[in-house]
């Protein structure tokens, strides 16, 4: 007997798996599953007969019951798969989708090849709009069962979705070749063809559906779709009316007849139409559209009754809010959703980046300074055609400026256009800057201060702080600030809410604070600030310390002319950061003319220059370089802020000022976006190879090699990727 039981048991499971779906009439399924019944309850097979019922029973829809039999199924026999997926397919029917899931996962578990259960997490993953999970589950059941043709019909449906129409019609054509008889993908083909606007094909399709299925409402929703769309009104009715009389619970149909009631001019039963709809469940954002509709229609009914002329009611909707929200949104309906997942896209990108977590302090990104800058000076702010591109260096000639990371804290110094760009790039975001420091107020040293300011603003909100009034539990940024930014920022700066009372950095004053490690010192340059002062600039000497004391001294000229005070200034710095400008090549007329009693050639002579003659008037150029290295002699020296005339030529001013340097100078490195020294007491250089650029790989100082990259940038690679 037992015997019997589990051959009828085996060829059940045959049946269900490869036989049943290929039924697709709900009459021939019922039967199917009446039989299966009879089978079961002939040989004893309880778990199996309760089963079958199950499964009538949700086809006569009657979900209650099919739910009681599934549960007494399982009662009967816990790791029957099959009970367990229908149980899933009555609980999703019923909306209940966490349910539903945990139900399909059971049924995965107990038997991993079936497929119907990731068909099932499809459907659920689908209705949640979840589309990517969706796919995958579809693709997971076409992997497992490449006859079956329902995941190819849910793969069409999103791609669909997705506006992927190509795509989508080749699933649907896949799904029709592996069961001609399956009607539901001749339906989405049709939707297809109709978001393609290719209606007559479209029509084809609907009507090639309604031959496999005269009792599906779908396609005469579609054709009356179409007809509308073409300006057949009087057809569009008939198949309106059509696809409710057999699909009476679907809210589709009423919205499309709602529309061209509307059309017809027929504003009551339009808003009845809509009222329907949206009665039915109509979902966003076709429930807000026929919302509108339903306004539009009553104002219309009113000024009728009103008995207002045509032409003056007419006039009237044309200019009404609802008249431009459903025709905009019927001519973007199917935009909409590419829309809307763009925007969700964009600000997921936005609440990424600036509620990212803090990478200062956290494994090797600590003790360095980074040239957040390309090499340039001024140009980034100019229009693109003037910035010098298609010759040599990189197309986009990014701005930016320092940071600096001691003991876990992150400063900015003079961050100017393009700093946050240059920040993130280098996998640091607003969550690693502590500190801002401004040495004077020219746009390419202060112009994302604000864009810094906004992103800390953005990235307490992010982290769910009230953003107004000024907030305690804000995360602050603090500055410090020579004259002219003071001058400019102190007010913005302390009513923004995020940023603490920014602080005056006084010339050649006491250290300042910003850390229990690190100090800063604000000394004398000389460059003319945009407030038309040339005394209030200031460059930096930072004073770096750890537990036991003073580590190592870091030095930052920013921009200044050469002036006597500065190796005084920078005197013990350990690395040295200096702006060059331009090459003093002399073009300028000479500033006075001869001295009385002089030849006048005498005083061009001397003050009108010539090649590396004269001081620049406004930066070190290569003289005040040289002169600071050779005073100074620090450990490392970097050329930085380079005109863009000398895009290519500041490589051999670097390998001149290299060889000329003093002995206790050990590299003279070009200060642009690819440089990172790591501080310390042993000083290095980071590679700048993309597989080290999360983990700040220190190369030692007698290991490095600068080359020149492919966009005008040193790099600088460490031995694990350098050629051997
Ligand atoms: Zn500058
Ligand atoms: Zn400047
Ligand atoms: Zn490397």
């Amino acid at each position: 007997m037992t015997g019997d039981r589990s051959e009828t048991i085996e060829t059940m499971r045959e049946r269900y798996l490869h036989e049943y779906r290929y039924i697709h009439k709900k009459a021939d399924r019922i039967a199917f599953f009446e039989e299966i019944g009879d089978m079961a309850a002939e040989a004893g097979a309880s778990a199996w007969k309760r089963f079958a019922d199950g499964m009538s029973a949700s086809l006569r829809e009657d979900m209650e019951g099919a739910l009681a039999f599934f549960e007494e199924a399982l009662a009967l026999d816990p790791q029957n798969a099959y009970a367990w997926y229908g149980k899933g397919s009555v609980l999703r029917e019923q909306k209940r989708y966490d349910e539903a899931l945990a139900a399909y996962e059971k049924a995965i578990s107990l038997d991993p090849e079936f497929a119907a259960p990731w068909y099932g997490k499809g459907t659920v993953a689908q209705s949640q709009k979840r589309y990517d999970e969706a796919l995958a589950a579809y693709e997971k059941a076409v992997s497992l069962d490449p006859e079956f043709a329902y995941p190819w019909y849910g793969k069409g449906n999103i791609l669909r979705a997705e506006g992927r129409y190509d795509e989508a019609l080749a699933a649907f054509e896949k799904a029709i070749t592996l069961d001609p008889q399956f009607a539901a993908p001749w339906n989405g083909k049709g939707n297809v063809l109709c978001d393609q606007k290719r209606y007559d094909e479209a029509l084809a399709a609907y009507e090639k559906t309604i031959a496999i299925d005269p009792e599906r409402g779908a396609p005469w929703y579609g054709k009356g779709n179409i007809l509308r769309a073409e300006g057949r009104y009087d057809e569009a009715l008939p198949a309106y009316e059509k696809a409710i009389a057999l699909d009476p619970e679907s809210a589709a149909p009423h919205y499309g007849l709602g529309a061209l009631l509307w059309l017809q001019g027929r504003p009551r039963e339009s808003a009845e139409a809509f009222r329907r709809a949206i009665e039915l469940g109509l979902e966003s954002p076709w429930k807000e559209a026929a919302e509108s509709w339903i306004e539009r229609a009553e104002r219309m009914i009113k000024s009728k009754e009103g008995g207002k002329p045509k032409e003056e009611r007419e006039q009237a909707d044309r200019s009404s809010d609802e008249a431009l929200v459903t025709d905009l949104f019927e001519a973007m309906k199917d935009d909409l959703p590419g829309i809307r997942k763009k925007k969700m896209e964009f600000e997921k990108q936005i609440a990424e980046s600036v509620g990212r977590s803090r990478i200062v302090g956290e494994a090797g990104a600590d003790d360095m300074l980074l040239v957040l800058r390309d090499w340039n000076s001024f140009s980034p702010i100019l229009r693109r055609e003037l910035r010098g591109q298609g010759g040599p260096g990189p197309d986009e000639r990014l701005g930016g400026g320092y940071f600096l990371v001691w003991k876990g804290h992150g400063v900015v110094i003079d961050p100017g256009v393009d700093f946050v760009t240059q920040l993130y790039r280098k996998g640091l975001s607003i969550a690693d800057v502590d500190t801002v420091i401004v040495t004077h107020c020219h746009l390419d040293h202060t112009r994302d201060v604000e864009s810094l300011v906004d992103m800390n603003y953005r990235y307490n909100q992010a982290k769910g702080f009230k953003p107004h009034p000024a907030n305690d539990d804000f995360r602050q940024l603090q500055f410090r600030l020579c004259d002219s930014a003071f001058m400019k920022y102190s007010e913005y700066l302390k009513t923004s809410g995020c940023c603490r009372s920014p602080e005056q950095l006084v010339r050649g004053g006491n250290t300042n604070r910003i850390t229990d490690f690190i100090d800063v010192e604000a000394v004398p340059a000389q460059h003319m600030d945009i407030n038309g002062r040339d005394q209030e600039a200031i460059g930096l000497v930072f004073m770096l310390k750890d537990d036991t004391g003073p580590v190592m001294r870091v030095g930052i000229t920013s921009d200044s002319k050469w002036i006597e005070s500065l190796p005084k200034s920078f005197k013990g710095c350990d690395v040295v950061v200096a702006h060059l400008g331009t090459i003093e090549v002399g073009e300028e007329k000479a500033a006075t003319a001869g001295k009385a009693g002089e030849a006048p050639d005498a005083g061009k002579d001397v003050n009108g220059g010539g090649f590396l003659k004269t001081d620049l008037k406004n930066h070190l150029g290569t003289k005040g370089c040289f002169r600071l290295l050779q005073h100074v002699k620090p450990k490392v020296f970097v050329i930085g802020e380079f005109g863009e005339e000398l895009v290519e030529t500041r490589f051999k001013i670097i390998q001149v000022f290299h060889r000329l340097k003093p002995q206790e100078t050990r590299f003279v490195l070009g200060g642009d976006s690819n440089l990172a020294i790591g501080l310390g007491k042993e000083l290095s250089v980071c590679c700048s190879h993309p597989e080290c650029a999360r983990s700040w790989t220190r190369i030692p100082l007698d290991q490095v090699r600068p080359v020149i990259g492919g966009d005008f940038l040193f790099q600088y690679i460490c031995s694990q990727h350098g050629i051997a």
